[in-house]
């Protein structure tokens, strides 16, 4: 049985929070689970959210406050100790800096790295991908804690402690994976090698404000109170998804593709939340999001036919567009699906829907949330993932 905690913590204030985490370490086995997660002389590496360059306490990124908590009760277990991120669109020292937690680090010695360092891996026994770049820092450190934000996924429906680690894929690298898995279970399959090349010991989800809606990064933030641990990054994701309205795990693509491949532990019989309850700790109205999904079929024709009629689009809020072009420069695909037509006094995007593969890079990291995730007409008639 998989150990996850559960508590609640209503304010991002380092000192509760600090309190709450050793409660949480408490309940999984206290000094002695801790001696064994970071054993002597071992170099720790957190990773937290830096989806991209957002200010200090925004819901889009792993808050400050409880990166510095957790820092407090790690630096009791290492000494060498490294943080590191590489978002989708931005320089990672930048995101490091605005989010608050480069300040925390230097204030503990805790060093940065960009994670722009990477070192080739082969994965021979994958569920899909067998060859990977990753961020050194990542592949070798001992003890790898994972520092995820509790927010909805157009593409994954949710982003947690498994999809956490793409962060661990360089920068502009991470576009070439989008165009090389388009599809939303291929790219979940994706994840899970991407996750037994750079193995997780711990997860801390930041749940005290979620994101709900038109997530990772333009959604609303939703206060949940709520903060999340285990070993089992799967089963720590299982347990945020059960909270925000995905009574079944296996409704999510990434858990499903956990539960298939048996990755890890995701089922709830076999998960033991200790401290608060599900039932207590569950989220009222949260805004779900549900546009990725796959389609299989046996002939390849018939299902690329279907993909695009049942496929979600990205569509324009074009009041809110200001005209910065940063989603044609992050879209993976080339030539680039988006082009900048000329609006007025200003450049609008159009898209190629023809071409486009549904990553959704560009709702992803608009600056300004002016892109959003709509279901075709028929996708919406035959129900295709509708929620
Ligand atoms: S849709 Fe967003 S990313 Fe694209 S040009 Fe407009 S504001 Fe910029
Ligand atoms: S247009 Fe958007 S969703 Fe389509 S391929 Fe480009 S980034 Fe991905």
């Amino acid at each position: 049985m998989e150990k996850v905690a559960l508590l609640r913590c209503e304010e991002y204030d380092v000192d509760l929070i600090e309190k709450k985490l050793r409660e949480g370490f408490q309940l999984l086995g206290g000094d002695s689970f801790l001696r064994q997660l970071i054993p002597e002389n071992s170099r720790v590496l957190l990773k937290p959210n830096l989806l991209s360059v957002e200010g200090a306490g925004s819901p889009v990124i792993t808050h400050y406050a409880v990166f510095e908590a957790v820092i407090r009760i790690i630096k009791e277990y290492s000494s060498d100790i490294t943080f590191g991120d590489s978002p989708g669109f931005g320089d990672p020292r930048k995101a490091a800096e605005k989010s608050g937690l480069m300040e925390v680090a230097n204030k503990y010695g805790v060093k940065f790295d960009d994670f722009r360092e990477t070192v080739h891996v082969k994965l021979d026994e994958s569920i899909l991908c067998k060859s990977w770049d990753v961020a050194k820092a990542a592949y070798e450190s001992d003890v790898l804690i994972t520092l995820p934000k509790l927010k909805t996924h157009a593409m994954a429906y949710f982003t947690g402690a498994v999809k956490n680690q793409f962060g661990c894929i360089s920068g502009t690298q991470k576009a070439s994976w989008h165009t090389r898995m388009p599809d939303a279970n291929n790219f979940c399959k994706m994840l899970l090698d991407l996750n037994t090349v750079v193995k997780t010991s711990f997860a801390i989800l930041d749940g005290i404000v979620a994101m709900e809606g038109n997530g990772p990064r333009n959604g609303q933030p939703h206060k949940m109170d709520t903060i999340i641990m285990g070993k089992s990054i799967s089963a720590v994701d299982s347990v945020g998804v059960r909270l925000i309205g995905y009574d079944n795990p296996l409704d999510t693509p990434v858990l499903k593709e956990v539960a298939d491949h048996k990755w890890g532990t995701v089922l709830p019989k076999d998960i033991q939340v200790l401290g608060e309850t599900i039932d207590t700790m569950k989220a009222r109205n949260f805004k779900l999001s549900r546009t990725g999904g796959s389609f299989y079929f046996k002939s390849p024709a018939v299902t690329k036919f279907l993909a695009k009629m049942l496929a979600p689009n990205p569509v324009l809020i074009p009041d809110k567009c200001i005209g910065c072009k940063r989603c044609q420069e992050v879209c993976p695909e080339t030539p680039k699906v988006i082009s900048m037509v000329k609006t007025g006094d200003k450049f609008n995007p159009t898209w190629d829907m023809s071409r486009c593969i549904r990553c959704f890079c560009c709702q992803e990291l608009c600056p300004v949330g002016a892109i959003e995730t709509k279901h075709s007409t028929i996708g919406k008639i035959l129900g295709h993932n509708k929620r």
